[in-house]
């Protein structure tokens, strides 16, 4: 169960640390819903940036993000973004534990959660997260449903928000009265808004799910640990 007793949880997790956060979190201040940023400390500069469709995407300063993000988590995406299964055993444990570290010195919370960059991993980086005291790690594959995970360094979301299926999901998972507890888990990168032209999604999506008396707003750590 989640806060207050209740038997569904919605949580959001937007990964990279991008200019279009700022956006996103105004977007989910207004609706009290909650995320998890999941933020590369090695990259975390405005000089960090790439291109996108047309849009080229910068990552913001480090410099007022413990003000931007505030009443949200803050996660692990490692230091640089590397395929972390490519990588030897000392370069995973430093991309993992030095963002810990690092994250933990610039925004003043304990950090206990991961996004896999690319949404890749394997046994071998499963084990080295764990290692490094993390808690939960996500990949990127769809699930479509509700259940809670089971193995939290390697679960997957409910789905992305360009998922074609969002807005039924999200009715379906305000529908539910669920005897198990349930989690609806939402992921994306801010600046697929701005490539899409599709802002409108995300705010239909916190319209239609917010402020409901049988939903816990979360982040990722507050849904799986409370
Ligand atoms: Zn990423």
């Amino acid at each position: 169960m989640f806060t207050n007793g209740k038997m569904k949880a919605l949580t959001l997790s937007y990964d990279d640390g991008v200019e279009q956060d700022r956006r996103l979190v105004a977007i989910l201040n207004r609706y009290a819903i909650k995320a998890t940023f999941n933020i590369n400390s090695g990259i975390q500069t405005g000089a960090s940036s790439f291109q996108k469709g047309t849009v080229q995407v910068r990552r913001m300063n480090v410099a007022g993000l413990p003000e931007l993000y505030r009443g949200h988590e803050i996660a692990v995406h490692s230091l640089t973004h590397p395929h972390l299964e490519n990588l030897d055993d000392d370069a995973i444990r430093n991309e993992l534990a030095q963002d810990k570290i690092n994250l933990e010195r610039i925004f003043g919370q304990k950090v206990c959660g991961m996004a896999y960059p690319f949404g890749t991993f394997n046994d071998h980086v499963i084990s080295i997260a764990k290692d490094c005291g993390l808690r939960y790690a996500r990949g990127v594959v769809s699930t479509h449903d509700f259940g809670i995970p089971q193995k939290l360094l390697e679960f997957q979301p409910t789905c992305h928000h360009k998922d074609p299926l969002l807005l039924e999901l999200a009715e379906k998972f305000i529908k539910s009265k669920p005897a198990e507890p349930e989690l609806f888990y939402l992921w994306g990168h801010s600046y697929e808004f701005d490539v899409d032209n599709n802002w409108q999604v995300i705010e239909e999506f916190c319209k239609l799910i917010a402020n409901r008396d049988d939903i816990a707003y979360c982040t990722n750590g507050e849904a799986f640990f409370g």
